[in-house]
């Protein structure tokens, strides 16, 4: 079947092309784009005009809660929430239950993600550094890597140990696996629920330190600097996080990081009278901290956005503040929090932001994915944004099961209207009056 994507701006910052035109898509493959292609035989014809035609997204930090957790998230629904906020590649992270930390868990993530019912996207499974995320026994790394993981991670039990996490890289660097690193110390952080500072101290919360951050990006730069091991820094969220991770790339540490929609969006007064939703680690920070993260993503410090999207059940969100669960659903605001939040800002080009959410995170991890350049994926990935439609996030009509999100009727600018992964897997109902029949 030959589909085509006409008269969209299409941008791929694999190649650094942004220009008007249109795409072929033949047997689930990208076959050609350009100003002018070959139509005839289309069997279907999207309408494009003032819209975005990018390589699928790529969401590098997903939480898809199963096996273990399927009140907050399965595969599936996880899969489908991924697809309809335009992603075609997710990476799913290890802290289930149990912990993704041996090679038959990472068959079962990578059969259930294949399945029919799922949403057709990849996922590309994270798997557990250490043997039920404990902290301390390495897991056999070689073994995961033989089963397919792309990267391991200590997730939300951010490894103490020096020594351990010392062993950690080296092991990681002799079978060429990414670290993906949550970085906390927790000895300063644990029993906190939001930023310290003059605004925890009004609310009357224990708050968590910046320096719990800051302490272990540094040290986790520093071993990546000495080992040569690759590092992926997941969720900054303070200036001096940036700061540090600018200092350990100019020494030339393997070092990348990624930061989340609501660190560049919201502040800790967001929380206002305690509302649980605002809650997450790292924590919101204050208004310095998003204009010097707005910087970092600017200058090319800040490699890529991830959603972290991490959903819960409503009865464990609907909880007193300190009580509450930290996180938030992402993966259908990702798009307009972040076009209305940097893209309309003047913050990021069309072309960089797309870089940020789909050619960084593939290349970061290696991903097939993160390009429309034909036969660089193992199917066409494909994902078509109109960034100039108002719309109001509204969560109860989402895909994920997780219905705690703090974009809940923020009004956005910039929307996912198609995504496709060989087939169409997501197409918006206002996109339909653009589908016409084919041309013959
Ligand atoms: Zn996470």
């Amino acid at each position: 079947m030959k589909t085509v994507l006409k008269n969209g701006r299409i941008l791929d910052p694999s190649q650094d092309i942004d220009l008007i035109g249109s795409l072929v898509i033949e047997h689930d493959q990208v076959v050609e784009y350009g100003k002018k292609v070959d139509e005839r035989g289309a069997v279907e014809v999207y309408d494009c005009t003032n819209l975005w035609i990018t390589p699928g997204l790529v969401d590098p930090h997903v939480h898809l809660r199963e096996p273990g957790e399927e009140h907050r998230e399965t595969i599936v629904s996880g899969t489908q929430s991924a697809a309809a906020g335009g992603f075609t590649t997710i990476c799913c992270m290890p802290n289930t239950n149990p912990a993704l930390d041996t090679p038959s868990l990472i068959d079962f993530i990578m059969d259930k993600a294949a399945s029919p019912e799922a949403g057709g996207v990849f996922v590309a499974p994270v798997g557990a550094l250490t043997v039920g995320n404990d902290g301390t026994r390495l897991t056999d790394l070689a073994a995961l890597k033989k089963a397919g993981i792309v990267a391991a991670s200590d997730e939300e039990h951010p490894i103490q140990d020096s020594a351990v996490m010392t062993r950690a890289m080296e092991t990681c660097l002799q079978f060429d696996i990414p670290i993906m690193a949550h970085c906390d110390d927790t000895s300063l952080s644990a029993g906190a629920s939001m930023n310290e500072g003059a605004y925890s101290a009004m609310l009357g919360l224990k708050g968590m330190p910046r320096s719990a951050e800051e302490i272990m990006v540094m040290r986790n730069c520093l071993l990546s600097l000495h080992t040569g091991c690759q590092l992926h820094i997941m969720r900054v969220s303070t200036w001096g996080a940036v700061e540090m991770i600018r200092q350990a790339k100019y020494l030339g540490a393997p070092v990348t990081c990624e930061i989340c929609p609501h660190h560049f969006s919201l502040t800790e007064e967001a929380i206002g009278e305690f509302n649980p939703l605002f809650k997450t680690t790292p924590p919101l920070r204050t208004s310095l901290d998003v204009d010097m993260l707005i910087e970092g993503l600017r200058d090319g410090t800040i490699d890529c956005i991830a959603s972290d999207h991490s959903p819960y059940a409503n009865y464990e969100v609907q909880v007193p503040f300190e009580e509450a669960p930290f996180g938030m659903v992402g993966l259908e605001s990702v798009v307009g929090v972040t076009l209305t939040n940097l893209t309309h800002k003047g913050v990021l080009s069309p072309l960089e932001t797309i870089r940020k959410l789909s050619s960084a995170p593939a290349q970061i991890l290696r991903l097939e994915a993160g390009s429309l350049k034909p036969g660089e994926t193992p199917v066409a990935q494909v994902c078509v944004i109109d960034p100039e439609v108002t719309w109001q996030f509204d969560v109860t009509k989402t895909f994920s099961k997780g219905k705690n999100s703090p974009f809940q009727g923020m009004p956005l600018k910039g929307k996912v209207v198609l995504t496709i992964c060989g087939n169409e897997i997501y197409r918006d109902a206002r996109f339909d009056a653009r589908r016409l029949a084919g041309v013959g």
